[in-house]
């Protein structure tokens, strides 16, 4: 299991976070650090939770941002605590916020583990990851030195894969050992549809020896890999999938929208546009972001005509789920000269209407921004930073939930 470490693979470990930036009436819970107790149990619940559904979810089937922090699948919120290292046996591991029971715990089943070695599944985890019908699809990686009694440097453990870890079965899969290097970062973008994972690879052509970003379907079940079409190129992938639909994958080159079937054959081009930000789909309309004059404006658009609608909406960030487009002002604040941007949480419709301010961060006084946002039902899930005396402070270790509805904070405590 040796292998060589490259700075591409250690990019991945660095992805940048993505900033944006609340308040109202707080509560805040102390969980007392049990979050490494199994098996769940009263014991372990948080304390006076409350959980309303309103089964406000999201289209299964847009492509997923691997290094968004938080992620929904099948009633269960998932991070990471802490920042996992592929060079320090950190303990960071994948956690699961199970949101009807009230429980936070370690997806990694065993109740002993210091999830700091090699025995545990999700030791040397890559922060980009995918939560999928209650599988986990991540890479590891982990770089360590062993030294013999006397001090000496005996060997080096070096190691990189692809897996998948099925919570139910508490099975884990291993899809490729990478017996060389990672050779490439732009893995960050994942579309999970009728049992296949979609992505990008830099796969080695042996005719002209050199690697092409191809678009690559996986059957999760058997690990079986199609190497698909796509525009090829030796430095980026210039077509983007966004969602599947019927048996359509739809997907942009950034100036078109098109579909393609299921191997990326069949290209039918829809309509022509400015596609090179963020796209999500709500099961019969497209919502899209659109630079004008430095703002960013959100429109919308059906599948069978590409006519476009103006929404009247400018944020910084946004998310959509099938009621709501939940998203952060884009009116600046200022802290020690930066200037940050969602300091205050809004939803509107999907027509643009209705417009309800959830909440403010910076009504105590501080100067807090929210980092990832997951929405589920009537609740806003993030993590949030801070800056002060000119320094970013990041509060991995507390989990901040806002009530949509009411605007009432909670802190959940990582341990
Ligand atoms: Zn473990």
């Amino acid at each position: 299991m040796k292998k060589r470490m490259t700075g591409a693979f250690l990019a991945v470990f660095c992805l940048a976070m993505l900033f944006c930036g609340c308040s109202g009436k707080e509560a805040f819970i102390e969980y007392p650090g049990q979050g490494q107790t199994r098996p769940e149990n009263e014991s372990n619940r948080i304390q006076n939770y409350t959980y309303s559904p309103v089964e406000d979810g999201v289209y299964p089937y847009n492509a997923i941002s691997g290094p968004e922090q938080l992620k929904y699948d099948n009633g269960v919120l998932y991070f990471f605590n802490g920042n996992p290292s592929p060079h320090e046996k950190s303990g960071a591991t994948l956690m699961a916020f199970d949101l009807a029971r009230g429980t936070i715990l370690p997806v990694c089943p065993d109740p002993l583990c210091s999830h700091d070695n090699p025995s545990c599944p999700f030791y040397g985890f890559d922060t980009s990851y995918y939560a999928v019908n209650g599988s986990i699809y991540y890479r590891r990686g982990y770089h360590y030195l062993v030294y013999n009694a006397e001090g000496i440097l005996v060997d080096t453990i070096d190691h990189a894969d692809l897996v998948r870890y099925d919570r139910s079965k508490e099975a884990l899969t291993v899809y490729e050992d990478y017996d060389g290097e990672w050779t490439y970062t732009a893995y960050s973008s994942q579309l999970y549809f009728d049992n296949w994972q979609y992505y990008y690879d830099y796969v080695y052509d042996p005719d002209t020896e050199k690697h092409y970003f191809h678009i690559c379907k996986r059957d999760v079940d058997s690990g079986r890999v199609a190497v698909l079409g796509g525009d090829l190129n030796e430095d980026a992938v210039y077509e983007r999938f966004l969602f599947a639909y019927g048996s359509r994958i739809y997907a942009t080159d950034g100036k078109q929208f098109f579909s393609v079937d299921s191997d990326w054959n069949d290209r039918r081009v829809l309509f022509e546009g400015d596609f090179s930000g963020k796209i999500l789909f709500d099961g019969s309309e497209v919502f899209f972001e659109r630079m004008i004059s430095d703002r960013k404006i959100l429109e919308k658009t059906r599948l069978d005509d590409g006519e476009v609608t103006n929404l009247g909406v400018e944020c910084s960030r946004w998310v959509l789920t099938d009621h709501y487009i939940y998203y952060l002002s884009a009116d600046p604040f200022f802290s020690g000269g930066l200037e940050l941007t969602g300091g205050e949480v809004y939803r509107c419709d999907h027509n643009g209407d209705h417009v309800e301010k959830v909440c403010t961060l910076n009504d105590d006084g501080s100067d807090k921004y929210l980092g990832s946002m997951c929405v589920v039902d009537n609740y806003i899930y993030c993590f949030f930073y801070e800056y002060k005396d000119g320094e970013q402070i990041s509060y991995r270790d507390r989990l901040l939930r806002i009530d949509a509805t009411t605007g009432v904070k909670m802190y959940y405590n990582i341990k």
